[in-house]
């Protein structure tokens, strides 16, 4: 996921560079705003979105003559939960990439809710869409600025509200500045999971339609890591959710999955639907359970 994670990386160093250089919040947001990428003419702002997201042969090159993402088409109903699953390089992030408009792809259509995504501004789907990585992206600022990056205009009561959500309430009011706690760059003193749980109450407080999660596989201790589970079962509520998933829960409650080799989409559906095709999910669900007993 290194390269998924890259554009979002900028924008952290951008956006710690112009907090030392600026007082408020806003203002950066604008400087962010205006070296955004162009919209194409008459693009539009998104109205309520149900979050119906639709790919239709879609095909991606990151260089010439090499094909990343090839004649990719699926159908997802607004709330739904999606797993990208498949061996390391076959494509997960760059669905991810292309479905937040870090790059457009080369032919195919991607639809959200029956509306290309080059005829929606580019601020406007950014506003609908929430991302949570396994690095999660974090400023030097309070906790509550962090949170409340989510959106801006939050009052205090919906900044608290969000963390409490997010099952991070707990920790912050135990810090003794609590939501006036400064993250340093190198964040010390909160611990990765705790991290995780400030961007998940931020993703919170933005109230997207569309989320994005990378699932986590870093050692976190197992009682936050229930507690990043949770949040993240109560975010998902409602809003149409892409998993780049690892763990087996997770793919196996998903409404969809769908498995990407070598950048082509090999199977999709239900786990029980994979099962029964006998194909390369079944196939790499029965190498799960071997390497378990192996282990054992
Ligand atoms: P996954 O998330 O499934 O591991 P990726 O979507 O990250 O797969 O990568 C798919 C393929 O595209 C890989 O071969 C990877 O090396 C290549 N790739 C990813 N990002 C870039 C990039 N920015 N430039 C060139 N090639 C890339």
């Amino acid at each position: 996921s290194r390269q998924f994670t890259r554009p979002l990386n900028d924008l952290a160093n951008q956006f710690n560079t112009l907090l030392s250089a600026v007082a408020g919040a806003e203002r950066v947001f604008h400087i962010l705003d205006e070296q955004e990428e162009k919209d194409e003419e008459g693009a539009k702002q998104l109205g309520e979105v149900k979050g119906a997201v639709s790919f239709k042969h879609v095909t991606f090159s990151y260089t010439d003559g090499q094909q990343t993402v090839k004649d990719i088409s699926f159908e997802v109903n607004p709330g739904e939960t999606v797993a990208l699953v498949g061996p390391t390089g076959a494509g997960k992030t760059t669905i991810i990439n292309l479905l937040s408009r870090f790059y457009d792809a080369d032919s195919g259509e991607i639809l959200l809710d029956n509306q290309n995504l080059s005829s929606i501004k580019r601020s406007s789907l950014r506003q609908h869409t929430g991302i949570v990585l396994q690095d999660s992206f974090l400023f030097q600022g309070t906790i509550r600025e962090n949170i409340r990056y989510g959106r801006l205009e939050a009052s205090d009561e919906e900044v608290v509200l969000a963390a409490k959500e997010a099952n991070a309430y707990s920790f912050i009011s135990k810090l003794p500045e609590q939501f006036d706690t400064v993250l340093e760059q190198d964040h010390t003193g909160i611990s990765q999971g705790q991290k995780q749980l400030i961007s998940i109450a931020r993703v919170m407080l933005a109230n997207p339609s569309i989320l994005i999660l990378d699932e986590a596989t870093s050692n976190i201790d197992t009682i936050t890591e229930i507690k990043i589970q949770e949040a993240l079962e109560r975010l998902m509520q409602g809003r149409t959710s892409f998993i780049i998933a690892h763990r087996m829960n997770t793919i196996k409650n998903s409404d969809q999955i769908i498995v990407l080799d070598q950048g082509k989409l090999i199977e999709k559906g239900s786990h029980q639907q994979l099962l029964k095709e006998k194909g390369f999910y079944h196939e790499m669900i029965e190498q799960v359970k071997s390497n378990e007993v192996s282990v054992r």
